[in-house]
């Protein structure tokens, strides 16, 4: 198989793919939208759930496991939720094949479902069936959970990791004594997320709200994390909802509080996705194949050996055996390539497209000197480096690398962070320069499903820590307190 892959200028949506594919980390499958993670991907995706998972208990939640189905009833108790998610849901009407006699296998119409079951499109409905049964004091609350799972969206127009019909996922879900508390919840859910994708992904995020027209079906309120892909689209990364007392009030789940009296539960949920290893590549990778931040990658550290012979192997062979052990001990993900079967060049050219941060090679040489030859992915820029001392040299290179990644993502973002001040101007920078745009906006869905229809851009957020100014809508004219981030999107 060819490892070149299409430049991003050329096509950057067929680069993307490319990569997902030449890089071993997802492909196509047999069901139409969905994929099959490849080791390479799951491995990543493991090292992002183990780091959210500890964010998770660090704030107090447990992990718990809900069922894949959900009675169709469930979901005509909260009616914006329904009209949210019905038009995505796969629906299981019976339980039993059989054999017609002719060799074909059938659904048996006798072992129709006497109520047809919902593949989860996301939980609500059934963890608010469940809470009822857990709560009935504030002694009770707050129930603080999260569950690892899978979840069927049928989605239309699919892509892999971004947007697939089925996609893993973890979805918290609360349940509080008062308003406050639950706002709060949610708010911190955010920053748990806006932390995760910084500090380890390197991929820098806008805090913010949705608009009406974009909140999650049920939501009074929905905060999500924006960040801006190499080809200045916006990719929603992560959202966290304040529920109010909705689901409470649809699955009827009422507490005694302290004062005696009977009140509705208040909620929240939040969820991030594997769209976030379709972050991690459009946000970092090259022509060259994958990038990932060092925090993130399976392998951190490869190294190859270049040899002739035996007698050179084993010399090397022992000098890397001894480095290795440092390096575990630096808690460093390292892996010696001493296959015979592929030579040198094959090996850089395939850890370099499954973005390995830092590769090691040793030759002859380089036992001679005391010396490796180290190369960075990020920059692509070699360097011969003494052996002593050489796992604190790399411990700090691949600090050096996580940095270096997050900054340059975040010099682009901020230079597409554009203000528009007409409509004209609005539709030329998205054309032109994409990215996020400000604009001024005059807070009504029609006026965001009109710009939405005729450019393609959405509200992507209004920013937690908006500044308060006075304009006028782009669209309308009409008066604005505050800019809006919009943009095109995945
Ligand atoms: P939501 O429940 O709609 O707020 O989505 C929760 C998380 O899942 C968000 O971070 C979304 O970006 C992500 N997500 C939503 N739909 C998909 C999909 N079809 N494929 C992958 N991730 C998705």
């Amino acid at each position: 198989m060819s490892k070149e892959i299409t430049s991003r200028v050329t096509d950057y949506s067929q680069w993307y793919n490319d990569i997902v594919v030449k890089a071993d980390l997802a492909e196509h499958s047999a069901v139409r939208g969905c994929m099959v993670i490849k080791p390479h991907g799951y491995a990543i995706w493991e090292k992002m759930q183990a780091v959210l998972d500890r964010m998770f208990k660090e704030t107090g939640h447990s992990n718990a496991y809900f069922p894949l189905f959900i009675p169709k009833s469930y979901f005509s108790k909260e009616a914006s939720h329904v009209d949210g998610f019905a038009t995505e849901c796969a629906v299981v009407t019976h339980y039993r094949l059989k054999n017609d006699g002719n060799g074909n296998i059938v659904v048996d119409e006798n072992a129709k479902l006497e109520e047809e079951l919902v593949v989860r499109p996301t939980s609500e409905t059934i963890i608010w069936n469940t809470y009822k049964g857990w709560i009935e004091s504030y002694r009770d609350l707050p129930i603080l959970v999260n569950q690892w799972a899978n979840v069927v969206r049928w989605e239309m127009r699919t892509r892999l990791f971004l947007r697939t019909a089925e996609f893993l996922w973890q979805e918290g879900h609360t349940a509080h004594a008062t308003q406050e508390e639950a706002i709060e919840e949610s708010e911190r859910m955010l920053h748990v997320y806006a932390d995760f994708v910084e500090n380890w992904m390197a991929v820098p995020v806008v805090r913010g709200r949705k608009s009406a027209n974009e909140r999650f079906a049920g939501a009074l309120e929905t905060y999500c994390i924006e960040a801006l892909m190499q080809d200045g689209k916006a990719l929603q990364a992560g959202t966290s909802h304040f529920l109010g007392q909705n689901f409470a009030k649809a699955f009827d789940v009422k507490f005694t509080g302290r004062d005696g009296k009977l009140e509705y539960v208040w909620a929240t949920s939040w969820g991030v996705s594997t769209r976030l290893i379709g972050a991690l590549i459009m946000a970092h990778s090259d022509d060259s194949g994958l990038v990932i931040p060092p925090k993130l990658a399976p392998i951190q550290v490869v190294i190859v050996p270049i040899y002739k012979g035996t007698e050179e192997l084993d010399a090397i062979s022992s000098f890397v055996s001894e480095l290795v052990v440092k390096l575990k001990a630096k808690g460093i993900a390292v892996k010696y390539d001493d296959r015979d079967t592929q030579r040198p060049g094959f090996k850089f050219a395939e850890y370099e497209m499954k973005g390995v941060p830092v590769r090691i090679a040793v030759g002859k040489r380089d036992m001679e000197n005391g010396t490796v030859e180290v190369a960075r992915r990020d920059t692509k820029t070699k360097l011969t480096v003494g052996q002593d001392g050489l796992e604190i040299y790399l411990q700090q290179l691949l600090e050096e690398i996580q940095q270096n990644l997050f900054d340059r993502a975040l010099a682009f973002r901020d230079s597409h962070i554009t203000p528009a001040n007409s409509y004209e101007e609005f539709k030329q920078l998205l054309d032109e320069k994409g990215g996020f745009i400000s604009a001024h906006w005059d807070g009504t869905p029609e006026t965001e499903q009109r710009i939405k229809e005729e450019t393609k851009a959405t509200i992507r957020c209004i920013p937690l820590d908006n500044p308060r100014e006075e304009g006028v809508c782009i669209l309308t004219g009409k008066p604005s307190t505050q800019r809006v981030l919009f943009a095109r999107a995945y």
